[in-house]
């Protein structure tokens, strides 16, 4: 079908996946879901140095976590090798490319000369092997592009409009390199042209490299797709976005505990937003009103306070069962350290209502809720005793609330708490007096989720064993 639109995620497994990364496949994956197109996922492993064992798979992992699905792949680049082959052959043929038999010795000379004379048209080789056709294939050699020496390269960026490069400006890049594996640019374009993908969308950092790929498509016969440079990802300094400023790697984001619309909400609003006060979309929203035309020019600054209201926002509108499937599933890649139990799916379910109010992100679940999943919880006597009490009369406000607790019918938290509320009231101390002291017992936290809520979770025998235990150690 013509003008089909075909869009790809390219990412280069050197390294665990980069917020940045998601964000160029959330993009292209939205323009796909708005245009009834594909998306297409493309491993671009030739460069065989910059390779990472797995990283595909964490790409992969990741991309699945976020619900960003793909119509097509994942190819990988280094099972595609003739295409690339053929490609450059024909280039050869046609005069577009020339072996280039220089030696590192001679490149490195190059190189150093150049950065000493300043003068400014010499950029990078200098073409010698481009003069002197050498066809003696079997000496080690790489092969190179014959950038058009005059004229300009124009396109039109649906992100930055009108760009034009001058081609002398770019020096006849590697297209072979000599380990026979093609270079980024060649198997880009031998790719996009293959896979029929009608726009580019990716990160600003390539813009530098479109006027090679058009060439390369011109050479080639290619029809040219329409391209898109995403502004870059900045840190608050506005300085590039480096792990020094918080996780950029998607792996850690998921392990701190953002849920996937909360990243997915968030990745949108770097370098688009619908008005300037949206700022909660779910997907199905992001699907209806994102519009790739309509993206900033400048930087987009991640604001990882922004990502954790966002994220707080979305798990406080989720259904409780989903959040508590998300919980679980969190909890089994990242088991809570001060947990003595593995939490089961209906334990979980449990105690989702005491906390989905109170958190931003998953990880701070587990010190709200970790006396729920210990065997024995560790406080101090003193702790136990609250300002104005002494140890015998917390021993007989302990006594008092277990009678209360046993004589009450409906075991909920709103019992529990007229039940207390009342027994604070006959022993003559303060509400607080009273309930601090039983936090402690119950839970060792100081902070918790509300302690009647708590009572009603532990339930009736393990309240009770627990404020028992509290009582003996007051005892020896
Ligand atoms: N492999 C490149 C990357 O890792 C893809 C760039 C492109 O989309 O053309 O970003
Ligand atoms: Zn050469």
């Amino acid at each position: 079908m013509q003008n089909e639109i075909r869009v790809r995620f390219a990412p280069s497994p050197t390294g665990d996946p980069h917020l940045g990364s998601i964000r160029t496949a959330l993009f292209n994956w939205l323009f796909a879901q708005q245009n009834n197109g594909k998306f297409i996922l493309r491993i671009e492993d030739t460069d065989q140095s910059r390779k990472q064992h797995n990283s595909d798979q964490k790409m992969i992992t990741a991309l699945k976590w976020l619900g960003l699905d793909w119509d097509e792949g994942p190819y990988y680049q280094s099972k595609r090798l003739k295409k690339y082959h053929t490609a450059i052959d024909t280039l050869i043929k046609n005069n577009k490319a020339y072996r280039c038999y220089c030696s590192p010795e001679r490149l490195d000379n190059l190189r150093k000369q150049n950065s000493k004379n300043h003068d400014k048209k010499f950029i990078g080789y200098d073409k010698l092997c481009r003069k002197n056709s050498n066809l003696e294939t079997s000496k080690p050699h790489v092969v190179r592009f014959a950038m058009p020496e005059t004229g300009k390269t124009i396109f039109n960026d649906i992100v930055r409009n009108e760009v034009s490069f001058q081609n002398e400006l770019s020096e006849d890049f590697i297209i072979l390199k000599s380990d026979n594996f093609p270079t980024y640019h060649l198997a880009n374009v031998v790719d996009d042209n293959d896979m029929k993908i009608s726009h580019v969308f990716r990160a600003e950092e390539w813009l530098p490299s479109t006027p090679k790929h058009i060439n390369l498509y011109n050479a080639l016969g290619y029809p040219i797709p329409k391209y898109g440079h995403l502004p870059m990802l900045l840190s608050s300094d506005r300085t590039k976005l480096s792990k020094r400023h918080g996780a950029t790697s998607i792996i850690d984001l998921i392990n701190i505990g953002y849920i996937p619309i909360g990243l997915i909400n968030f990745l949108a609003l770097l370098g688009w937003s619908l008005d300037d006060k949206t700022e909660i979309f779910q997907t199905e929203e992001l699907i209806k009103n994102f519009d790739i035309h309509d993206l900033t020019k400048s930087g987009a600054v991640v604001d990882y306070e922004k990502l954790s209201w966002i994220n707080g926002y979305h798990i406080r509108s989720l259904e409780p069962d989903s959040l508590a499937k998300q919980i679980y599933e969190f909890w089994e890649l990242n088991p809570p350290k001060n947990f003595d139990t593995s939490p089961t799916m209906e334990e979980t379910k449990k105690i989702v209502p005491l906390i989905q109010n109170r958190i931003k992100i998953l990880s701070e679940i587990s010190e709200y809720i970790g006396f729920y999943f210990k065997k024995s919880i560790d406080y101090t006597i003193e702790e136990l005793i609250q300002k104005g009490m002494d140890l015998q009369s917390t021993k007989i406000a302990l006594e008092a609330s277990k009678n209360a607790l046993n004589s009450i019918t409906k075991f909920d938290s709103v019992s529990i708490e007229t039940s207390l509320r009342n027994t604070a009231i006959e022993l003559q101390i303060k509400p607080g007096q009273l309930l601090s002291t039983l936090r402690v017992s119950l839970t060792g936290q100081k902070i918790s989720p509300s302690l009647f809520e708590i009572i009603e979770l532990n339930g009736l025998d393990k309240t009770i064993e627990r404020i028992n235990i509290s009582i003996e150690k007051m005892t020896t």
